[in-house]
């Protein structure tokens, strides 16, 4: 019954803050967008739904799998701290970080960025950004996602917890919301803020390899990687190499990881 109703209050907060998001987005937008908005969302969404279906048919069930098995063997760093509230939210911290150094790891190695680029290549950020990734980027993340929860060794509930935390982030920071001042800096001590991702999303590569968190902030900040110097007037968002504007659309974007071989574009302006 309490779990019921915990599930039931956990879907009535996320629509809420999807709500939200939506509400804010047209009260307060942060950018100019330049393309319209319609076909974009349409499309994101769609690319959205490919993805959730290979994490729903592949992602969820392994991961879980590996999550029970880390609390039947007692193992990973949730245990090694005594499995209590405190192993619990270093294990969250962990999954947290490691998908940080993932999602460098997708800037920096060639073939990863093929497949990540397809989300940069956006030339407009709002909360459907969020879900605009190639569905093969699910698949290939697999491994390190499988690494992440036997290393921290989260058990399932934790694991779901973190999942809903990252997914509501992911929505709030690629959403175009201009926060105002005085949060946006005190919220992006504690979380990935849009401003704060906005900065990853520019075409310049001296922008861009910044801001690499995706839920909880501190990471950027420990590692000296957090930028608040790019006004919003003067970024630029998308990817500068020859082929970005032409791997917008669905079909070329769903086949640009194999097409597109270059490399990151966007020198240092
Ligand atoms: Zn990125």
């Amino acid at each position: 019954m309490a779990g019921r109703f915990l599930k039931a209050a956990g879907w009535a907060f996320t629509i809420g803050a999807v709500a939200a998001i939506a509400v804010a987005e047209r009260r307060r937008p942060l950018r100019r967008q330049t393309l319209p908005a319609a076909p974009r969302v349409a499309r994101n969404l769609v690319m959205g739904a490919m993805c959730q279906a290979v994490i729903a048919a592949v992602e969820n069930p392994a991961t879980r799998a590996v999550a029970r098995a880390n609390a039947t063997r007692q193992r990973g760093l949730m245990h090694w701290l005594g499995g209590g509230a405190v192993g619990k939210a270093a294990a969250f911290l962990a999954m947290d970080y490691g998908f940080f150094l993932w999602h460098v790891a997708t800037h920096k190695v060639p073939f990863l960025w093929r497949l990540h680029r397809v989300h940069h290549v956006d030339p407009d950020m709002d909360a459907s950004t969020a879900l605009r990734f190639h569905f093969a980027d699910m698949a290939v993340s697999l491994p390190w996602r499988l690494v992440q929860v036997r290393l921290s060794g989260v058990d399932e509930p934790t694991l779901r917890r973190w999942q809903q935390f990252f997914v509501l982030s992911v929505l709030f920071h690629h959403a175009n919301i201009r926060l105002p001042g005085r949060w946006e800096k005190r919220l992006a001590r504690i979380v990935t803020t849009p401003a704060m991702h906005g900065v990853h999303h520019d075409r310049r590569l001296q922008w861009m390899d910044s801001n690499w968190s995706s839920g909880i902030a501190l990471w950027d900040h420990l590692h000296g990687t957090y930028r608040a110097d790019l006004p919003v007037e003067q970024s630029v968002i998308g990817v500068a190499d020859a082929d970005a504007m032409a791997d917008v659309p669905l079909l070329p974007a769903l086949a640009a990881p194999v097409r597109h071989v270059g490399g990151r574009g966007g020198g240092r302006a």
